[in-house]
């Protein structure tokens, strides 16, 4: 009987541990994708960007004689109806691991096992299952160097190639258009121009490893914090949606590794933050949604949506340009350089004394490599509630920052328009991009900071003594 394989956050074909094994049972093989709860919960742009991976995957199964068969509603009613349709005797998937998923899957699984239906879960999101890295005391770990120097004992096995054959059903049951999901509806932006940045898919992800091992990696550790320059993977949106193996990338970082490249091994560690981020969703998934040291609690930050500091920042008119070219790099392509993360993320939660959950939620409205548990981790990280986390203390200056990782304003040029002659079309593109609600034109004023980076870091630095007095 069929087996259906039910794809999630693992839009592909190599080294799919789940969809190989399924392959390679020579049962005919059908392929779904549910637009469930956890679709419609998603942010815009990363709704938008799932609807570009799922085109880009179908194409690619078609390519292969096969399908994906995109259905509506509630997982475990939607996979009902397709095993009863199609007699399928199985249903197989990769994990996810954030709570509501993990709850989800949990319901699936035991229903069908009830009903003689063999549901099985599959590892292929991460290079190692959050539960198998655990301290001496048999925990988890709170801290990202030992889990680091753990997880380098562990072997991850070798990558799987594309399964050979893909046996077909005798006959495919019916299929929702996937421009009737409307994936991009909730892109009050300019949908062309954000989708000129973006290159949804598995062989798109390949061509970007390939770029990046033989071009980049080597002054990867050198060049990595400098927002102007390509010196990074540009990965993240397909390990977001498992459009690129882990696993494929961790080898090939490894082998350049065996031919002394000196950027490689920072690359592997950058691929376990990753892995320690999900290691930490998995065994606290408070994290995405609470302090994770409890202690935060009580901290004045304002989580008032309307609060016009927050306003500003979203839509990158902080007047301080190191911040706002982040946001508007944001804004317009769904992506931003790691650095200028950390920087328009540090600005919020301490100059600004404004929550790290509506910063993380704006994120997660716009980033198209949204990751729930590196978002949650990068956030809490810079806010200093997480575990792990930068000292509070420690307040990035952003013109510092600019001085030292944007030296000749090559960043902040490319998206501030204001102020300059010529201004670049990335930063004109902006003005473009944005809901014309907004009211913002390129010949606008550059508006002054509304709370100067002095004061902003001394006041961070009272409430912060006031709410952690030295003992
Ligand atoms: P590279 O430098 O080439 O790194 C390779 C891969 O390692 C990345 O693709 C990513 O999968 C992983 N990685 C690198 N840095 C980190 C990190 N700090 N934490 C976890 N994984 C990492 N990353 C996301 O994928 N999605 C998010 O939603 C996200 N939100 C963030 C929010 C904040 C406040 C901060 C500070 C960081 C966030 N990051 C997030 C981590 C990081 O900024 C991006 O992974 C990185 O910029 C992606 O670019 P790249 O693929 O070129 O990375």
């Amino acid at each position: 009987s069929p087996i259906i394989f039910w794809f999630r956050r693992d839009l592909r074909i190599t080294d799919n541990p789940g969809f190989h094994a399924a392959c390679a049972t020579g049962r005919p093989v059908v392929p779904v994708f549910l637009h469930d709860e956890g679709v419609e919960r998603l942010g815009a742009a990363p709704k938008f960007r799932l609807g570009l991976g799922i085109a880009a995957f179908a194409a690619e199964l078609e390519r292969l004689g096969s399908a994906l068969i995109l259905r509506r509603g509630p997982a475990l009613q939607a996979l009902q109806s397709l095993v009863e349709e199609i007699g399928a005797g199985a249903v197989w998937w990769s994990r996810g691991y954030d709570p509501v998923s993990v709850t989800r899957d949990a319901g699936v699984k035991s229903w069908f096992k009830d009903h003689d239906v063999d549901a099985r879960s599959f590892a292929g999101h991460l290079l190692f299952e959050p539960w198998n890295v655990k301290t001496g005391a048999g925990g988890y770990y709170k801290v990202y160097s030992p889990f680091w120097r753990a997880v380098c004992q562990q072997d991850v096995g070798p990558a799987l190639p594309a399964p050979l054959r893909l046996a077909k059903p005798s006959h495919w049951p019916n299929s929702d258009a996937l421009s009737s999901w409307h994936m991009d509806a909730q892109m009050n932006r300019a949908v062309p121009i954000v989708t000129r940045y973006q290159s949804p898919g598995e062989a798109a992800a390949l061509a970007k490893l390939d770029l990046f091992i033989s071009d980049r990696i080597n002054d990867y550790k050198k060049n990595r914090d400098f927002p102007a320059l390509d010196a990074t993977s540009d990965l993240s949106e397909h390990f977001s949606l498992g459009e690129l193996s882990p696993r494929i990338a961790w080898h090939r970082a490894q082998e350049a590794v065996r031919v002394g490249s000196a950027g490689a091994e920072h690359f592997l560690k950058e691929l376990v933050w990753r892995e320690f981020a999900y290691h930490l969703m998995f065994n606290s998934p408070h994290i995405l949604d609470r302090n994770w040291r409890v202690e935060w609690d009580d901290f004045p930050w304002s989580a008032d949506e309307t609060n016009p500091d927050f306003v500003r920042w979203c839509r990158g008119q902080t007047g301080v340009p190191m911040v706002d070219a982040a946001m508007r790099e944001m804004y317009v392509t769904g992506r931003m350089h790691n650095r200028a993360r950390m920087i328009s993320a540090s600005y919020l939660t301490k100059h600004l004394m404004v929550h790290w959950k509506l910063g993380m939620d704006w994120f997660a409205d716009c980033l198209t490599d949204w990751d729930p548990a590196a978002n949650a981790m990068g956030w809490q990280w810079v806010a200093g509630s997480g575990p792990d986390a930068a000292p509070y203390f420690r307040v990035f200056n952003p013109e510092t920052q600019a001085g030292k990782f944007d030296p000749d304003r090559a960043y902040i040029d490319r998206w501030i328009a204001q102020r300059q002659e010529h201004p670049m079309h990335t930063a004109l593109e902006f003005f473009d991009a944005v809901p014309r609600s907004w009211g913002l034109n390129p010949g606008g004023m550059y508006l002054s900071p509304g709370v100067s980076l002095d004061s902003g870091r001394k006041r961070a630095l009272a409430a912060y003594s006031t709410a952690f007095p030295p003992r």
